[in-house]
């Protein structure tokens, strides 16, 4: 009953200058901790999954239990795939229940990542679900690439994406130094395209006064991966060395890590709610 598409919870999230956390899981456990942070704080979210995972399978095995999460849940949840790179994985996403996909043709010539995006956006929006594409370049390992405002304008309106990642200084992974994210070009594609809800990537360890900037300037869905995941190695680490060679099933062991990380989730959906 919850599962949804991400549109009208980022067109929501955008007019009541919320955003929308979303969280990459990669099992059962991080799915139930984003889903736990996000009912306790009433708000919806978006479960995401790297597209590495669609390439291994692993996301058709998960996709089962994701939708029982998502029908049970008392918020709106959308099931997305992040970074899709072939039109195979976002047909596959959408084949299997999620809900929303992310074609990222952000490394290709402007022409190419259009051609592609607009597909992937067409085939989506005939399945009633939504897709979001990238402009300028997060960095992922490589150079950051800004996004001009003029290219996100004609980008969104080639492309009909429901939702756009922009590249304002944030990168992916942790970061060496502190990042120094640019607003006014984030306030200046915000109003260039204001039916188009902004994507922030790389906020794991993105001070959090410059998301809350950005958040009033147009971003509607901020993506979490990194410290997340991070939390639960952590969490899972302690927990299996606080064992000391006794045996507890592996489910309840698991559910002090799930709260762990629904703390962690909890912390941030408040925030970007603005709260
Ligand atoms: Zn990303």
């Amino acid at each position: 009953m919850s599962l949804v598409s991400m549109k009208e919870m980022l067109a929501e999230a955008r007019q009541s200058g919320k955003a929308v956390g979303a969280f990459n899981v990669t099992n059962y456990e991080t799915a139930a901790a984003v889903l736990k942070a996000a009912e306790a704080e009433k708000e919806p979210v978006v479960i995401q999954l790297y597209m590495r995972l669609f390439d291994t399978g692993k996301a058709y095995d998960l996709a089962g239990t994701l939708q029982r999460l998502a029908f049970r849940a008392k918020v709106p949840v959308a099931l997305h795939l992040d970074h899709g790179s072939t039109v195979k994985q976002a047909r596959d996403a959408l084949s299997w229940g999620y809900t929303s996909v992310m074609y990222d043709g952000s490394r290709d010539p402007y022409d190419e990542n259009v051609k592609w995006t607009r597909f992937v956006a067409d085939y989506a929006h005939a399945l009633g679900a939504t897709c979001e594409g990238e402009i300028g370049h997060v960095a992922q390992g490589d150079e950051t690439a800004l996004t001009d405002v003029a290219e996100a304008e004609a980008f969104a309106r080639e492309t009909g994406v429901d939702a756009l990642a922009v590249s304002i200084g944030t990168a992916h992974g942790y970061y060496k130094a502190t990042p120094k994210l640019d607003i006014a070009r984030c306030a200046a594609i915000a109003e260039a395209i204001p039916g188009t809800p902004l994507v922030l990537h790389g906020g794991s360890g993105t001070p959090l006064a410059d998301v809350r900037r950005a958040i009033e300037c147009g971003i509607a869905k901020v993506n979490i991966a990194t410290e997340f995941l991070d939390t639960y190695i952590k969490a899972t680490l302690k927990t299996y060395q606080d064992l000391n060679g006794s045996f507890v099933p592996p489910d309840k062991l698991a559910d002090p890590i799930i709260d762990e990380c629904a703390a962690h989730v909890q912390r941030l959906v408040r925030f970007f709610a603005g709260r």
